[in-house]
């Protein structure tokens, strides 16, 4: 395995090509840097290496790395399952929340959202290969879920997210990924919004994101390595 700044060198270079692959503009898309399982000293490299924004999914994981990592100006999103019972660290520790996928999450997030902070920007998790097992809203619900949160005062809604089953199959990914982007633009459309987030494309499929129109790569192993099995 290289160097973490060699890796997200390489990360780089491949959202540059994928980029002009697809008529994408250079530097369009942004890359989420998914440090979770991996340890504080690793976000300090990649942080030198010039990455600036770091994903987590572990609630208590995160706190203790940023804990350890208070001198630097990181931004966190969290990315993992919400439970209703922990999203107060979570409204007041991160900057974004990609894994909104019920009202219920959303109103507690914008209820316990510091008065002092900024709105929290957030992203629907949308379910979209229906399988049953995966979090996030099914593709019908979405614009009711998008209508409610959009009334909340202390969230920004800024788009959507997705992970897809993992696949090899490049038409079967892009069609995900296609369908996320279809139902942003339908809803800034009918509902008025201004969504300009599409948080999908992990280490495996970015290229398939980003030619369907990701605007925030979620990548982690290619960064870091791999992660023990869970
Ligand atoms: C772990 C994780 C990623 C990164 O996955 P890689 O395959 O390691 O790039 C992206 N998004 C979410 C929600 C994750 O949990």
């Amino acid at each position: 395995m290289p160097g973490i700044e060699a890796s997200l060198r390489a990360v780089r270079a491949r959202m540059g090509a994928a980029e002009r692959e697809n008529g994408r503009a250079a530097g369009e898309v942004g890359l989420l840097a998914v440090s979770k399982t991996f340890d504080a000293l690793a976000v300090r490299q990649a942080w030198e290496a010039g990455q600036r924004v770091f994903g987590e999914s572990y609630l208590q994981e995160a706190l203790d790395k940023m804990a350890q990592l208070a001198d630097l100006p990181i931004e966190w999103h969290f990315i993992g399952p919400l439970q209703s019972n922990k999203t107060r660290p979570v409204a007041n520790h991160f900057a974004w929340v990609h894994s909104v996928d019920r009202l219920k999450i959303a109103q507690r997030l914008s209820e316990q959202r510091d008065i002092h902070l900024p709105p929290l920007n957030v992203c629907v998790q949308v379910n979209v290969s229906g399988e049953a097992s995966k979090s996030g809203v099914a593709p019908a619900e979405v614009p009711a879920l998008l209508a409610a949160v959009t009334a909340l005062p202390r969230l920004r809604l800024r788009g959507l997210m997705c992970i897809p089953e993992p696949t090899g199959d490049a038409a079967l990914a892009r069609g995900r990924f296609a369908q996320l982007r279809q139902l942003r633009d339908r809803a800034n459309e009918a509902e008025g919004l201004a969504m300009d987030t599409l948080s999908m494309g992990m280490s495996d499929d970015m290229e398939w994101a980003i030619a369907e129109g990701a605007t925030l790569v979620r990548v982690g192993s290619a960064i870091f390595g791999d992660r023990p099995a869970a």
